[in-house]
């Protein structure tokens, strides 16, 4: 299924898990990206937009956005460290 929607996970993420144990295809992990944990969609394809992680996310770190402007936002630089 292709998803409509994908979740963006801001710097606000604690990387607490709930929203990886609540993900029903398993597609989102939890990594260190500079020193912090933080929850990262490593299969974007296999994301159904059901939006179940940004349902359970204790401090509204995931915001559902639909698939056009996440491929935007992926193309915009990366801020250096
Ligand atoms: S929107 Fe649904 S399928 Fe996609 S990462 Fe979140 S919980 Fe998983
Ligand atoms: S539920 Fe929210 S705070 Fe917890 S790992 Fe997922 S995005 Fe981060």
């Amino acid at each position: 299924m292709t998803a409509v929607r994908l979740p963006h996970i801001s710097a606000r993420c604690t990387g607490c898990g709930r929203c990886v144990g609540a993900c029903p295809p398993h597609v989102l992990w939890l990594e260190t990206v500079r020193w912090r944990k933080t929850a990262v969609l490593h299969d974007a394809a296999g994301c159904t937009g059901c939006s179940a992680c940004a349902v359970v996310c204790p401090v509204h770190a995931i915001r559902m956005r639909p698939v056009a402007e996440e491929a935007r936002a992926d193309a915009q630089p990366r801020p250096g460290p």
